[in-house]
């Protein structure tokens, strides 16, 4: 069921017994789903703490990512049954990827770990006491892995197929088919935080931070009640954002091609000199041809140099932590 990823024994050396555990779950829109995922995860916390795997601090912050319907009631009702659900109301709806981050950043100095979990339960909530397990054996980051894309539609499968290839071929480092489903230790969440980039993609985030990490996998059910939040629109938004965050190499893509045109050029330039001599061209033709083709190469190899340029200002803005240290001995 599971995979290490990376090893470093000194991780697990000091790690609770019983860590506090943090469950976040954003939402979005989400009053039909609250009353039955809250009493589900609920329930998980109790089973951690009669496992001993979790203490009895563990708790639920709901993240309200500015609903517009009765979300934030619902989660206030829930609250007042039961003080391990906390809340967090979002001002304006910030989409997923920040309203995770809103809720890890509330939760990290209250917990030793904390794992998102989207409010509709797809990811199977069993899963989250395996995570724990994990944790506690030393890991900082457990990804939630789905062993099947059957629930999804043949548009959803397919297009998420594609991107995982895209990123990639790109260069970037990600785990297929994970979600935002994931575990992640004190240590992890601490690194997290020095990440200052507004166009947050925390799946391209995590394998950067690094530290000790492994896969737990499970079967993604459909959704049980509502629908899904995002439109064909916002799921393209969040994969260009996972490409452009993460990787400028489609600029140095622009560069190559403008030098491959000018190679292309010179054949061209043989050709239509021939056909110049030959007699076989019209008039015009073959200045035409010869400057739109060395015209076309060099404005591309002038925007591939101006692009790693900005390739360089795109790393600098973003004030990603240049090392993080995960141990040391002195
Ligand atoms: N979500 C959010 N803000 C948004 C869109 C979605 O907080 O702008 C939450 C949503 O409430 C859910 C999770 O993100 O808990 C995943 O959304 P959804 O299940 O609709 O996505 P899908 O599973 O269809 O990819
Ligand atoms: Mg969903």
């Amino acid at each position: 069921m599971t995979e290490r990823m990376a090893h470093n024994d000194t991780a697990a050396a000091g790690r609770e017994k019983r860590p506090a555990v943090a469950i976040v779950m954003p939402c979005y829109n989400e009053e039909a789903m609250l009353d039955i995922s809250v009493p589900v995860i609920l329930g998980i916390l109790d089973r951690l703490c009669a496992l001993g795997l979790a203490d009895s601090r563990s708790f639920l912050l709901c993240v309200d990512d500015g609903s517009s319907d009765a979300t934030w009631t619902i989660i206030a009702r829930h609250h007042e049954a039961d003080n391990r659900v906390k809340g967090i109301s979002l001002s304006h709806n910030r989409g997923q990827q920040n309203a995770m981050l809103a809720g890890l950043m509330t939760v990290r100095p209250l917990c030793d770990a904390a794992i998102t979990i989207d409010a509709d339960l797809q990811d199977s909530p069993d899963a989250l006491i395996e995570m724990v397990r994990r944790y506690c054996d030393g890991d900082d980051i457990v990804y939630g892995v789905r062993s099947s894309r059957q629930t999804d539609t043949w548009f959803k499968r397919t297009s998420a197929r594609a991107f995982y290839r895209l990123q990639r071929s790109l260069g970037l480092e990600t785990v297929y088919d994970h979600s935002e489903f994931r575990l992640m230790g004190r240590r992890a969440l601490d690194i997290l935080s020095e990440y200052g980039e507004s166009n947050l993609y925390l799946r391209g985030i995590m394998p950067n931070i690094g530290l000790r990490s492994s896969i737990v996998t499970y079967d993604r059910a459909a959704r049980a009640a509502g629908e899904t939040k995002y439109s064909v629109a916002k799921l393209i938004a969040t994969s260009i954002d996972g490409i452009t965050s993460f990787t400028a190499r489609p600029m140095r893509l622009i560069f190559l091609v403008g030098l491959a045109l000018l190679l292309i050029d010179v054949a061209v330039s043989v050709w239509v000199l021939v056909s110049r001599f030959c007699g076989t061209a019209i008039s015009g033709w073959s200045s035409l041809m010869l400057s739109v083709w060395f015209l076309g190469s060099l404005i591309l190899i002038a925007l591939g140099i101006i692009g790693e340029y900005i390739g360089k200002i795109f790393v600098e803005v973003k004030r990603r932590p240049r090392y993080s240290v995960s141990d040391s001995i002195f």
